[in-house]
């Protein structure tokens, strides 16, 4: 099971025309993601990472590439296969009270997927409709009382749980986690990848997991992926990256990671800004900002190649 291949990007770039200068949020990213396993995808705003899900999830169309879900190249789909399959990838995004309808009740907005595919679902009755409302509000731990309350009535964990059965609706086999935790409580977060990990053992669910909190993803990713302004720079398997992280990039994130100074609330940030990928710097990426940037880094773009044993990395330090 776990070496069946759901996706598969090959060289996916999206680039954006902003007046007569090209915006490349994602240049050249290739990636595999097996089945009921997770894929964390890191970096900071700006990295290209949210981007890359949308493209995967076909939300918008990529500049190049090809993605294949399932064993189909999904872009030279028809249009009705295309929007099939686009059932079986579903998101859950960061913020629970925006992604949910506000006027609709909880049951309403569980219900939501089954009424937008009606062609595929037309016969479903109300009382079997109301039965696997009440299944997928079981599944996620939203007691079922609940069903008539509001989004609002809701804690934000509890919202962020109706999301995560709305997205189960339609037995999805991949979801896009896009910062589904970052807005929640650290207590309530625990709870919440907790879940997701059950539902994903349960149902062998594939998860691409976007957070810029590296902790978070060590605790639910399988493998790492490391963006930087639209790039890959490094890959491994999650227990591999945080024992031996090559890139300086992976490093300093790491060392960034807030700490809480013995007198108190004192945070270490990554120095610098990253640059505007509508001008990024020549040669390797993260040439203004590396200590280890040489001249030869100022003037050619790393190749990213195994570095070591199923270990990935775009740096010259290890060419
Ligand atoms: Fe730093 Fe050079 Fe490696 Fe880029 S290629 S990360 S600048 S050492």
């Amino acid at each position: 099971m776990a070496d069946e291949i759901i996706v598969r990007a090959e060289n996916i770039s999206k680039h954006f025309k902003v007046g007569r200068q090209t915006l490349r949020a994602v240049d050249g990213v290739s990636f595999q993601l097996k089945k009921g396993t997770t894929l964390g995808i890191v970096g900071e705003s700006g990295s290209g990472k949210s981007t890359l899900a949308r493209v995967v999830l076909d939300l918008i169309p990529a500049t190049s590439g090809s993605v294949e879900f399932m064993g189909e190249n999904f872009f030279q789909l028809s249009k009705e296969k295309r929007r099939l399959l686009r059932r079986e990838m579903q998101i859950i995004f960061q913020n629970p009270f925006l992604s949910l309808f506000p006027h609709m009740s909880v049951s309403a907005n569980i219900a939501e997927p089954f009424i937008v595919n009606k062609k595929s679902f037309g016969s479903l009755g109300r009382a079997e409709l109301n039965e696997r409302i009440s299944g997928l509000m079981d599944l996620v731990g939203v007691p079922r009382e609940h069903a008539g309350m509001y989004p609002h009535e809701l804690s934000w964990g509890q919202q962020q749980r109706v999301g995560i059965a709305r997205a189960l609706a339609l037995n999805p086999k991949l979801i896009v986690c896009d910062e589904p935790v970052s807005s929640l409580d650290v207590s309530i977060q625990a709870q919440i990848l907790n879940l997701l990990l059950d539902l994903q053992q349960q149902k062998e669910l594939s998860y691409i997991f976007i957070a810029h909190n590296l902790a978070v993803v060590e605790y639910i990713s399988t493998h790492v992926a490391v963006m930087y302004l639209g790039k890959l720079v490094e890959y491994a398997d999650t227990r591999e990256l945080y024992r031996s992280p090559l890139h300086p990039y992976t490093r300093a994130l790491m060392e960034s990671v807030p700490q809480v100074s013995e007198n108190g609330g004192e945070f270490h940030g990554m120095e610098g800004e990253i640059p505007s990928p509508l001008n990024p710097p020549k040669g390797c990426r993260f040439c203004t900002r590396c200590a280890q940037a040489s001249d030869r880094c100022r003037e050619e773009e790393p190749a990213y190649h195994e570095a070591a044993p199923g270990h990935y990395a775009a740096c010259h330090l290890y060419d």
